[in-house]
């Protein structure tokens, strides 16, 4: 049954993207969106970027934000640190380059950082705090780089906290290399994946003969990559959009429009467009992608024919909505807080693909969506399965609908053939709870869930399935 699951996506590069799917067939609503604040992208990026320290310039809620619902504190607290404004600060009765001199003397003395990252938030943005004028002055006087990024709550989605901060990369990225350029098909590649994964990547490509010349993060400050006119750049995470853009316009380099290395066909696709560009045949991509399918044999008959609804919270949707729907899902809707129809154009255009050769339709594709409007729609619906936020993944499992925190796609291994396993045990593990059985109860919209589970969430506000790792935070 799945065989054929592999092989066909040679030829969808061949069209334009935007022809593919054309912006008009993606719908905008105009819902206010719910999201873990961008700051967070501190609790990844300190162990991507080696040395590096952190400085959240905010109040005492991005504090307690980080505190609280991350628990940085504990595990980072030699790579983080809060400077948190005060009344003085704010009536701007202090000088803002003083206070943050004396907390980067500081820092600089106890613990040596190789980069101060400087992350702005909402207040630094309301009382317009110059530290894009105060960082380079800092720098120069304590010959260490400091960067800024504005990685604030204003943002769409807390994933482009990561776009802000490899945008203040590039600033200190050399623009010439100090040795030969190597000659071949060499890329940069963008985006923050564990270690492991960026091997695996880098090794994929190497089968090749694509080189990885170099990571936006690298894991040290000293291996940025060379970025000009004459680098070709990938990126392999869909929310990085602005640093796509940055890459472009500033350093001119060559964006290679590829879709994401998400999911067996994900990855397939991305390594075959970097291929295309340099000019070179991939070969052994097809047994590649088999054995990954081969591998999640199991889990593919858990998920076919089931129905799966993306509220939009992680910028990831699109990527997640084109894997489920190569793995037989039937995806009914893709919310997602914003789109840059650009950069996620190759991975439109797969999804598109996708669905005509799994025999779907398109799903609904909603940017900003309207969460009351979206659950009106799954009340009509009835998903098997709801990707959401996790402000309104309770209240949907109290009412009998089993979800996923679609955080946990941003911080699971999800990028390579080798984690399209890992990918699926996410996306089964809601369907796979005991006591799924369809029933029919007067809790409004509940179908899929046992009566007892569901009061057991009503009861305890919270899914049995969450509850474990709330207890941890
Ligand atoms: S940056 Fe803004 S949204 Fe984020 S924790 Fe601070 S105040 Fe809240």
């Amino acid at each position: 049954m799945y065989a054929s699951i592999a092989i066909f996506l040679s030829e969808y590069m061949k069209a334009s993207a935007l022809e593919q799917l054309s912006p008009s067939s993606i719908e905008c609503e105009t819902g206010a969106y719910h999201t873990f604040c961008p700051i967070s992208c501190v609790s990844w990026l300190y162990q991507k970027i080696g040395g590096s320290f952190f400085i959240v310039v905010g109040t005492k809620t991005c504090g307690y934000f980080l505190q609280n619902a991350l628990g940085v504190m504990i595990f980072s607290e030699p790579r983080y640190a809060m400077a948190e404004l005060e009344e003085m600060d704010i009536s701007a009765q202090l000088s803002d380059y003083a206070e943050l001199r004396r907390l980067c003397v500081q820092v600089h003395a106890d613990r040596n950082p190789t980069i101060i990252i400087l992350i702005g938030t909402c207040t630094t943005e309301i009382v317009k705090m110059d530290l894009e004028g105060i960082a380079p002055r800092l720098s120069r006087e304590l010959d260490v780089p400091i960067v800024v990024a504005r990685a604030n709550g204003l943002d769409y989605a807390f994933t482009m906290g990561e776009d802000q901060v490899l945008m203040s990369l590039l600033t200190i990225c050399p623009d010439r290399a100090k040795s030969s350029i190597t000659s071949g098909a060499n890329v940069v590649l963008f985006g923050s994946v564990p270690d492991f994964t960026a091997g695996q990547l880098e090794m994929e490509l190497r089968r090749q003969s694509v080189t990885v010349s170099g990571w936006l993060p690298s894991t040290r400050c000293a291996d940025l990559p060379v970025l000009n006119k004459d680098t070709f750049v990938c990126g392999v995470n869909p929310f990085l959009s602005r640093t796509a853009t940055t890459l472009v316009r500033r350093r001119g380099c060559h964006l290679i429009s590829a879709p994401f290395p998400i999911g067996a066909d994900g990855t397939r696709a991305w390594i075959e467009q970097i291929c295309a560009v340099f000019g070179i045949v991939p070969e052994g991509l097809d047994a590649r992608e088999q054995e990954a399918w081969d591998s999640v044999d199991d889990y593919l008959s858990i998920v076919h024919d089931k129905s799966i609804f993306f509220m939009g919270d992680n910028l990831l949707e699109v990527s997640l909505a084109r894997f489920v729907t190569r793995c037989g899902m039937i995806v009914q809707e893709v919310g997602v807080p914003y789109l840059d129809r650009h950069y996620q154009a190759a991975e439109l255009a797969l999804l598109r693909r996708t669905c005509e050769h799994m025999g779907r339709s398109l799903p609904r594709l909603v940017e900003k969506p309207d969460n009351y409007s979206q659950i009106q729609r799954i009340r009509e619906l009835r998903p098997d399965l709801v990707i959401t936020g996790m402000a309104l993944a309770n209240a949907l499992e109290a009412r009998g609908i089993a979800t996923k925190w679609s955080a946990e796609f941003t911080f699971a291994q999800i990028h390579g053939f080798a984690n399209t396993r890992s990918l699926l045990e996410l996306v089964t593990r809601p369907l796979r709870r005991p006591g799924q059985t369809h029933i029919d109860v007067d809790l409004g919209f509940v179908h899929k869930r046992s009566l007892d589970a569901a009061q057991q969430a009503v009861k305890h506000k919270v899914a049995p399935e969450h509850s474990n790792k709330i207890n941890k935070l």
